[in-house]
Order: structure tokens, then C-alpha cells, then sequence
């Protein structure tokens, strides 16, 4: 699967993100019924398996938000849904010893489950907590980077406020309604990039489909 990302240009062989897939085994992070269809590219339902949708995300949907956010050594990093805990595993891998990941999870099924998955993967240095992600988590900030992993209306304020100058956030930004209307369905993945003055700039990367974020600063 991975050779086949760096063939069609999702991927950089050498790169931080290639090596971080390459070790971490994705077959850890999937539930027991899925766990054959591992490598391919569709995302899998995750306890608490409601139609709400907990999902651990298709394997591309990793270039696409870690690529535009550049994470690397040394960068403290917040991820809001911690799913499976697969995602935070490849940010473990990539921002190294010198680095931290710290992932929030709303959903407390969701949250044992990918917890579970961390520590027997051996990922015993995320700080992995169970709350709602939109607040941020504000005893942690500030973070070099910031992932949202369901879809809001916009950047949470808080997150604004908890980002590192300079930093970056990339989440999946718009409506959140499932069915399509006649401007279609799905989020923009929008990277924030906040510059040392504290100056925002907004990129589109893509077009996506995500779970809405809950919580205080989401959507329901
Ligand atoms: N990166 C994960 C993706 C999980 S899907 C993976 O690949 O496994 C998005 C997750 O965000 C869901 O588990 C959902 O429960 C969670 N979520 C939604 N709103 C949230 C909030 N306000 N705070 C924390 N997690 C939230």
C-alpha cells in the first residue's frame, strides 16, 4: 500500500510520514473484524460501531492532513479524535523523542478502544485523554500543530488560542450534513497556518467527507 502511495505521488519515499506508516502496523489499530482489510483504502467503523460514525480514517487521509502540516521533530502535537489511536501513532513516530503527542477523544467506547490499541501497540508516552477536544486542552498549550479529525463549521476558538506562533492546524472545515445538497457534501481540509505575529492564512487542500465534531465547539 505504501510503495503504491509513493508511486502515485501521495507519498515521499525517505520521508517522515513514509518511514512512520512503514512501522507502524495499521493491523493493531483496526477492530478484530476488520482486521483483513488493513491495507486497504477505505475507512472501518470503530467501536462503539454506531451509525454516528466512529471511523479510523482510509490510510491516504494521513499524507493529506500530515503532509500540508509538516509535523516533525520536535513538535508538540494536539489531535482532536483520537479513533482508533492509528493517527497518533504515525504522529509519535514523526515528531520523535524531542517531541509530544497529547490526542483527545469525546466518545469514552471510542476512548477505551483506541487507548487499549496505543498501549499494546507500545505507545505508553501519548498522553491519550477522554473529554471534549473543541475546548482544546489548555494545560497542554501551547501546541506547534494541530489536527482536527472531524468535521466543524470552522476552527474551534479555542484551538485558535491554544496555537503555537508560529503554528499550524488542518481539520476538515463545513457543512456536516450527511446528505448532499446542491453544493454537494463534505468539508474542505483547510490548513490554518498562524504566523509569528499571530497573522492567520488559510489554504485549501482537498475536498473530504468527515464525522461531525461534537462537543462544545462542534456541531451537536
Ligand atoms: N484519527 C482517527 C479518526 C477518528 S474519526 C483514526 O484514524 O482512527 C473522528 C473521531 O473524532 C471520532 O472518534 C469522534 O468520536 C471524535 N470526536 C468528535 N468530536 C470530538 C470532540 N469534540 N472531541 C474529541 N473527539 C471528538
Amino acid at each position: 500500500m505504501i510503495d503504491r502511495y509513493i508511486r502515485e505521488g501521495y507519498l515521499e519515499e525517505g520521508s517522515k510520514l513514509a518511514n512512520a506508516m512503514r512501522k507502524v502496523p495499521r493491523e493493531l489499530f483496526m477492530p478484530d473484524r476488520y482486521v483483513e482489510d488493513s491495507y486497504s483504502d477505505d475507512p472501518f467503523s470503530i467501536p462503539p460501531f454506531s451509525s454516528r460514525g466512529q471511523t479510523i480514517s482510509a490510510p491516504y487521509t494521513y499524507p493529506l492532513f500530515y503532509g500540508p502540516l509538516e509535523l516533525g521533530e520536535g513538535d508538540k502535537f494536539l489531535e482532536i479524535g483520537t479513533g482508533s489511536g492509528y493517527g497518533a501513532a504515525l504522529a509519535r513516530e514523526m515528531v520523535g523523542a524531542e517531541g509530544k503527542v497529547v490526542t483527545v477523544e469525546i466518545n469514552p467506547t471510542t476512548y477505551r478502544f483506541g487507548r487499549e490499541k496505543l498501549r499494546k501497540a507500545g505507545y505508553d508516552d501519548i498522553l491519550a485523554m477522554e473529554g471534549d477536544g473543541s475546548k482544546g486542552l489548555p494545560k497542554e498549550a501551547p501546541f506547534d500543530k494541530i489536527c482536527l479529525t472531524a468535521a466543524a463549521p470552522d476552527f474551534p476558538e479555542p484551538l485558535k488560542e491554544q496555537l503555537a506562533t508560529p503554528g499550524k492546524m488542518i481539520g476538515p472545515i463545513g457543512s456536516t450534513s450527511r446528505s448532499p445538497s446542491v453544493f454537494g457534501s463534505g468539508q474542505d481540509l483547510i490548513l490554518l497556518e498562524m504566523d509569528a505575529r499571530g497573522e492567520e492564512g488559510r489554504k485549501t487542500v482537498e475536498r473530504v467527507i468527515y464525522v461531525p465534531l461534537r462537543g462544545a465547539h462542534g456541531k451537536v
